[in-house]
């Protein structure tokens, strides 16, 4: 092995990762391409899910809201409290769903969930609730991330489930509907007012704490996975049909539209392939879909690195043996990702040790200087993706036309731990509006989306 062998090695690596300007534009191309398509038909592979969200907040709203979020592992309950000054109060509970609720039926989980609306609201609402009870409702916001087909805004059909829960009879049923029984059951004065996106809810909660007077129209989640949603023109969304549009237009002339850009591009079109990608799309249980994601998110870019480490030990350029961490799938998370960007020591001491530690093996410092340039053209890539659709979504919108600054909000680990990340997501956006637009976009990290985003959507229902 000489070291010009492993240079050589990483360079074409490299190669393979970089997108050229032309590149970024026509990736923003094609994304407005399929974004009109997704407007204008059902079933498209970007799916552009209307909300029914037709208002953001200003920052100014007031009260107190309950958000419930229903994702993965936990069942979270909130309270928000709203100060009207771009500021709020969470109080939160988190509980582990039991595993036999995640395969049982939908009244054994839907009455399980309300009964933790109720426990809540004993243990931290009850002075609060008894003087609202007589006369009003709590409202609450259900933040549900599941593929529902949603029809209003507190209404949702469950198309499937994912994530390990297979709750059958609740598929094709309305899940608002099915909460809302079983909150009814118990004697709670609460309204489920809301069926929220966590997209949606980022866009919410960014609009309602971003400081001035500026309109916020993009929400981005950059974490497991990605997703964005954004502000749309109520008639540009032919699908809804011509009745609906005109009902829906005498009370705003705009809708939140939850893109699910994760699975843009799935023909590769645009956005690029590596065998890399192919390698690690393979071992998905959603072969072929979600490639967008695939190659941006937490969840892949520390198994991309990993393959491709564990290509060039088998090729005896890197490493002098192999380790069976090595060769474990999913070996590595993304934050390995963040430590070696991070590092800047002379001797890459804190790569030496991650490479150590998470995959048993020793390094030269030639090896670790060449895992951090990989791993650079790794992160740069998924920023450039990113970069590229938002300004997609920026010249779909004809933002520049409309607004002097243009606010996004963005939540997920990627985006605000992704050393460097922001910028590169403006490097591209740079490239393709030009720097005199870009430098009127507007980041900011936005919290809490399922909680006080998701009771925002409430407030504006
Ligand atoms: P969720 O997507 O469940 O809302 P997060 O936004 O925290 O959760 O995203 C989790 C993902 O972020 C994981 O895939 C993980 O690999 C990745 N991640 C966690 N920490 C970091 C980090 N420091 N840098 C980059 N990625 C990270
Ligand atoms: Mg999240």
């Amino acid at each position: 092995m000489t070291s010009s062998n492993l240079t050589e090695a990483v360079d074409s690596i490299c190669k393979k990762f970089s997108i050229t300007d032309e590149q970024l534009k026509s990736i923003s191309s094609e994304y407005i391409r399929l974004t009109k398509l997704g407007l204008n038909h059902n079933g498209e592979a970007m799916a552009m899910i209307p909300s029914y969200v037709t208002a953001t907040p200003s920052g100014r709203e007031t009260g107190t809201f309950l958000a419930v979020d229903l994702g993965g592992t936990n069942f979270r309950v909130c309270s928000i409290h709203l100060n009207g000054d771009n500021t709020y109060d969470l109080l939160q509970t988190k509980t582990v769903i039991p595993r036999n609720l995640m395969v049982g039926t939908s009244k054994e989980l839907f009455s399980f969930l309300a009964q933790k609306v109720k426990d809540f609201i004993a243990t931290h609402l009850s002075e609060k609730f008894d003087e609202d009870a007589t006369d009003h409702q709590l409202k609450l916001g259900f933040t549900f991330s599941f593929p529902v087909s949603q029809t209003a805004i507190n209404r949702g059909t469950l198309l499937r489930w994912t994530k390990g829960f297979d709750v059958k009879d609740a598929v094709g049923q309305d899940v608002c509907l099915l909460l809302q029984d079983e909150l009814d059951a118990l004697n709670l004065n609460v309204h489920v007012a809301a069926l929220v996106n966590d997209t949606v809810g980022t866009l919410m909660s960014r609009s309602y704490t971003s400081p001035g007077h500026h309109t916020t129209i993009m929400g981005i989640i950059i974490g497991t996975g990605t997703n964005c949603a954004y502000v749309e023109n109520l008639d540009a969304i032919t699908k809804l049909g011509e009745e609906k549009i005109s009902n829906l237009r005498k009370n705003s002339p705009m809708m939140i539209i939850n893109t699910e850009w994760g699975s843009f591009d799935n023909q590769c079109v645009s956005i690029g392939s590596t065998d890399y990608d192919e390698q690690v799309d393979k071992k998905t249980p959603n072969k072929g879909m979600q490639l967008f994601e695939k190659r941006i998110s937490g969840m892949f870019l520390g198994e991309i690195l990993r393959v491709i480490l564990a290509d060039l030990c088998s090729q005896k350029l890197l490493f002098k043996s192999s380790s069976s961490e090595l060769e474990t799938e999913w070996k590595l998370d993304t934050s390995a990702l963040s430590r070696i960007e991070a590092d800047f020591s002379k001797n890459l001491i804190a790569t030496r040790l991650l490479i150590e530690k998470e995959l048993a093996l020793e390094s030269t410092l030639e090896e670790r200087k060449a895992i951090k340039t990989i791993v650079e053209a790794i992160g740069k890539r998924s920023a450039y993706l990113a970069g590229a659709v938002v300004a997609g979504i920026l010249e779909h919108t004809k933002a520049f036309e409309k607004h002097g600054i243009i606010d996004v909000g963005m939540d997920g680990s990627v985006i605000e731990f992704y050393p460097g990340y922001e910028s590169l997501i403006r490097e591209a956006l740079s490239a393709i509006i030009g720097q005199t637009k870009e430098s009127r976009v507007q980041i900011g990290i936005a919290k809490d989306g399922s909680g006080v985003g998701a009771a925002l959507c409430a407030v504006v229902a």
